[in-house]
């Protein structure tokens, strides 16, 4: 039997009279339709309303998700999918429905998606983004002959882009400079961390400046690197070459999504790589801190013991020990090194292949969660939802979601723990790993290093560098159980 479905129209005020009239949008539909085979039983239209104010109530939206969900249609053809949902919650609720009922159908009339697969999801939210992006200024006045670039795919650049030449090739020393960025950031590499590289590497940016976090961020959040051109919500094939596929793109915002969730309210400094583990003999932890040894002198990183007033508990901790981080981290290095290089040890680095498509999958759900409990609440505020179901609701996320995080971080510390390349060492891996590798292997093999007071101040030697560090102060408790 032929699909019962339903065509979603909606015109909005804020295209300034280039909308499309609903007869226009009913046509289309409807040779979609057909196309498919499938029968439109009933129309839904919702006029001079933008979907984009979040505070409007949308009746026939509304009305088409009420009918899917109580499988009077099998399905709803849609114009396209800006006119469906503005915001990430109303895609969200339509997506529950598909996943409660994978049998329905779905198609809009400029690009399809399908939303009972998890990449199809993945583009629907992508296009969601974008909307959303472009919603913010699309009260700008646009001229038709943008409209017309955008649509035949011409790019918006008032110059030439990182990446491509001014005739819209890509540029052979750039543009993988970008795939690299974008590479390392899927890896685990943070923002800083790629900065940081580049800079190292010698390379500059356009104007001849060092990387900075904002600006590495900006790139990775880029449409123009798929080759998208956005136009008031709408996405583009761009005329001009892809540095990365429009899968790898979404996977990037995907990671963007989850950093974001991941640092939320954690704002956790990567600099000190010891923290949690480093211990003053007083029994306090030593924190990360720079301090300037006398006015006009540069900052140093270091590690010190809190004074009691500043630990949460009041811990009595002496606050009395400070600790040169550099040196103390290259310490910590060579040892570890030195102790991977043990017949006993050489194995624990090593091999074991890394689920990437499973870290893709629990990535996405992870995201998926929090989109939930956003509509969660908005149920709860419009009294779809009442305190209870809300409650249970929330707690099998909330459950769910630390099942995933587990396995997440698992997967993840594996990632970093078995990541030696074929015929790479310890000390390669070592000095090309994002930190979040160097502290995984860290507590691989160490319990806790404890820092004990001297007045002595030898010299050490950090790689070629002076520095003053007692090495006889630190006291490191290796793990012996890591064989199992
Ligand atoms: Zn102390």
């Amino acid at each position: 039997m032929n699909p019962r479905i339903g065509a979603y129209n909606r015109i909005s005020l804020d295209v300034q009279g280039e909308a499309l009239g609903v007869a226009r949008q009913q046509q289309d539909n409807a040779e979609q339709a057909s196309r498919r085979s499938w029968q439109i039983v009933e129309s839904y239209t919702d006029n001079n309303l933008s979907a984009y104010k979040r505070a409007v109530v949308r009746p026939a939206f509304e009305k088409l998700l009420a009918d899917l969900e109580s499988g009077y249609l099998d399905g709803f053809v849609a114009y396209d999918i800006d006119r469906l949902w503005r915001q990430p919650s109303d895609l969200e609720r339509v997506i529950r429905i598909y996943e409660d009922k994978p049998s329905l159908v779905f198609a809009t009339v400029q690009g399809d998606i399908d939303l009972s697969t998890s990449q199809g999801r993945t583009m629907a939210r992508i296009m969601v983004a974008l909307a959303n992006k472009s919603s913010a200024d699309s009260s700008r006045r646009v001229s038709r002959k943008i409209k017309q670039q955008a649509e035949s795919g011409e790019p918006h650049w008032s110059r030439r882009p990182y990446g491509y030449t001014l005739d819209k090739t890509l540029d052979p020393i750039e543009a993988p400079v970008v795939r690299q960025m974008g590479e390392w950031f899927v890896q685990g590499f943070s923002y800083r961390e790629i900065a940081w590289r580049l800079n190292e590497q010698g390379i500059r940016t356009r104007a001849g400046s060092l990387w900075d976090v904002g600006t590495i961020r900006q790139f990775m959040k880029a449409e123009r690197f798929a080759a998208i051109r956005l136009h008031e919500g709408k996405m583009y094939d761009g005329n001009w070459p892809a540095i990365f596929t429009k899968e790898e793109w979404a996977e990037i915002q995907l990671v963007i999504d989850l950093r974001k969730l991941e640092y939320n309210g954690r704002p956790q400094s990567k600099k000190y790589m010891l923290t949690g583990i480093l211990k003053c003999s007083c029994g306090g932890y030593l924190r990360g801190m720079t301090k300037r040894d006398a006015p006009g002198r540069p900052m140093r990183r270091t590690y010190q013991c809190p004074t009691s007033s500043e630990t949460e508990r009041r811990m009595d901790t002496c606050g009395g020990m400070c600790v040169d981080a550099g040196s103390l981290e290259h310490f910590i290095r060579e040892s570890v090194l030195s102790r991977i290089e043990t017949p006993e040890l050489s194995d624990v680095v090593g091999t074991s292949s890394v689920d990437r498509e499973r870290i893709a999958e629990l990535r996405q759900e992870s995201v998926e969660i929090k989109n939930r409990r956003d509509v969660l609440l908005d149920d709860y505020t419009d009294g779809t939802l009442n305190k209870d179901e809300l409650k249970r609701t929330q707690e099998r996320l909330s459950a769910r979601k630390a099942l995933i995080d587990t396995e997440l971080d698992k997967l993840q510390r594996a990632q970093f723990n078995v990541s030696l390349n074929e015929g790479e060492t310890a000390r390669e891996a070592w000095m090309d790993r994002p930190d979040g590798w160097r502290r995984a292997l860290v507590d691989l093999l160490i319990n806790e290093i404890t820092i004990s007071k001297s007045s002595r101040k030898p010299f050490y030697d950090v790689d070629g560098k002076r520095t003053r560090f007692d090495k006889d102060r630190v006291q490191i408790e290796w793990k012996t159980d890591i064989d199992k």
